[in-house]
């Protein structure tokens, strides 16, 4: 049985922070974007979070031998047919058309779980993939014991960050090329992917997910790490007192995921953008989030969350 915990919703929403900070505690793995692992990770030429290239990191090279006899050959057409939107919303009726398939995929999902949870000795493992289809496939697995977090950063947050690029520099965390988006596309994404994991959230049992705001995890960290432990069942008080006292954390093995994850990790809550953001822009994005952000309990008001 593996005990997986997995952070849902949308990109640039602090899930590598949240994901390292989690992994500072001895029982508990951290993995980034394990759903990059094929894609990113094993065989290619990206760097893990301990700063040595993949190929020179012993935990990443213990991985791989272990998947080194598995034939790894259309994973990646398997991951975006079984963990994309349109699964979220078909579970169950998209694997019981390709039973076949969603055999391949999740037996291959197993075999990475397995293989990461070899290496360590932790009793739960932190996945920081994001996406819904990946949630909906985990939380049936029936040799998974899952656990979400539905973690929400305020969408304007996250235009004022996605209206920068980024060139593909791998030693520094950044595995393709980031282009700067729209306004609306933002919006957009926002929207789907905090809705499709409403609608996983509805699907599991309640007692199995919490809603997290990134301002409240950045702001007061000693409480969403007390939610997130009653979650899982570990105590994070040790966690939420080294964040709280801004001392840089440990970033173990992540593979793939934020940029942040190469440089020195520490709670430095960013509302960068409530200073910075063009009027107009935000009033564009309230416009096109603010009912759903209100549901979240976000309010008009520039960078408050009430
Ligand atoms: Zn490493």
């Amino acid at each position: 049985m593996y005990k997986v915990l997995y952070i849902a919703g949308d990109g640039r929403s602090g899930s590598t922070l949240l994901n390292i900070a989690l992994g500072n505690h001895d029982q508990v793995l951290a993995m980034g974007e394990l759903c990059n692992v094929h894609r990113f990770v094993l065989g290619q030429e990206n760097w893990c979070s301990c700063g040595l290239p993949v190929s020179d990191c012993d935990f990443w090279q213990s991985v791989e031998q272990r998947l080194l006899c598995r034939n790894s050959t259309g994973t990646s057409g398997l991951q975006q047919r079984f963990e994309s939107n349109r699964a979220a919303l078909l579970w169950p009726w998209w694997h019981y058309r390709r039973q076949a398939e969603s055999f391949e995929y999740r037996s291959r999902l197993r075999e990475v779980l397995k293989a990461v949870a070899d290496v360590s000795r932790a009793s739960l493992i932190v996945d920081a993939s994001k996406l819904p289809g990946r949630a909906m496939a985990l939380s049936l697995m029936p040799d998974v014991e899952f656990y979400l977090v539905h973690l929400v950063r305020d969408a304007r947050a996250l235009v004022w960050s996605r209206s920068k690029s980024w060139k593909q520099n791998l030693s520094q965390g950044i595995e393709a090329d980031v282009p700067a988006r729209s306004t609306s596309l933002v919006c957009a994404n926002w929207c789907k992917a905090n809705l499709l994991t409403t609608w996983v959230r509805r699907r599991i049992s309640k007692h199995r997910s919490i809603r997290l705001r990134y301002e409240d995890f950045a702001t007061n960290p000693v409480d969403s790490l007390r939610r997130i432990g009653q979650l899982v069942q570990l105590d994070f008080t040790a966690v939420a007192e080294r964040l709280q006292a801004g001392v840089p954390l440990e970033k173990g093995h992540t593979g793939s995921g934020n940029r942040m994850r190469m440089q020195e990790v520490k709670l430095e809550p960013d509302f960068g953008w409530t200073q910075n953001i063009p009027q107009r822009t935000e009033a564009i994005t309230w416009a096109l989030t603010g009912q759903i952000m209100r549901r979240y309990g976000y309010q008009r008001a520039v960078g408050v969350a009430g």
